[in-house]
């Protein structure tokens, strides 16, 4: 069974190296885990991030469910047949090991529409179809910044296993302006692990305002150590609207 929070667009793809892309998006409902330490505050006195909606399962009843995936490309389909298609969350790759979700990225890699999977990088999943190549991986990996225990949060085989499979993988870093020093150092570490995998920072922020705030360091690093920035573009112009 398919747990769906949203199924939006056309709108822009905000982040990572397809920043400015038109694309649709389907964000997958459930995580491993609720990354408190980004900060973001809901439900009274709760913090998260700026997905709680599709993490926190006090949302459960807003959640779509879906077992077939034809329905879910018809939904995909009548929003655009031609833009790439962006799966989220959440943590999407809960579900690799459902036919349905097979079915459905198998579908758009046929059809030859760019699909990026956008992931915590956690999960170890089984890599053995060529069509399965063609997938895009955007591994957003969390740092202690999230709140989260590194046990949790890094999982080097898992990792190594999408970055030798596939053919079009990178990692994006959230950058927070008053703990840089120590983010900086942890990536560095984590890229002693992987060499020659492109690498993207973007600025922490929920709204425009933070977006701004931790954005020139974020350029600054990016800048200094040769990696990518990425803004939030998303953010900038939205906020943190829901089905944008
Ligand atoms: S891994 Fe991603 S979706 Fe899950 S809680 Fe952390 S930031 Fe949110």
């Amino acid at each position: 069974m398919l747990y769906i929070d949203e199924i939006f667009g056309p709108t822009l793809q905000g982040e990572g190296k397809y920043a400015g892309k038109v694309s649709i998006f389907i964000r997958f409902a459930k995580c491993n885990m609720t990354c408190s330490g980004f900060g973001v505050p809901y439900d009274g006195d709760k913090q998260g991030c700026d997905s709680f909606h599709a993490v926190d399962t006090i949302y459960k009843n807003f959640w779509q469910k879906f077992d077939k995936a034809g329905v879910v490309i018809s939904k995909l389909e009548n929003l655009s047949k031609s833009c790439d298609v962006v799966v989220t969350g959440g943590e999407p790759l809960l579900y690799w090991d459902d036919k349905q979700f097979q079915k459905m990225l198998k579908y758009f890699v046929r059809k030859k529409r760019r699909i990026t999977i956008e992931t915590n990088g956690t999960i170890d999943i089984k890599l053995d179809k060529k069509w399965q190549k063609n997938i895009v991986f955007s591994i957003g990996l969390k740092l202690f910044n999230s709140g989260e225990p590194k046990h949790k949060r890094l999982n080097t085989k898992a990792l190594n296993n999408i970055i030798s499979y596939t053919k079009n993988v990178y990692l994006k870093f959230v950058i927070d302006n008053a703990k840089a020093n120590e983010i900086i150092k942890e990536i560095l570490a984590i890229q002693s692990l992987f060499a020659n995998t492109d690498i993207y920072l973007m600025p922490l922020g929920h709204d425009a305002k933070n977006v701004e705030l931790h954005s020139y360091i974020t350029a600054q690093l990016a800048i200094k150590y040769g990696y990518n920035y990425s803004d939030r573009t998303h953010i900038r112009l939205w906020n943190n609207e829901r089905k944008r």
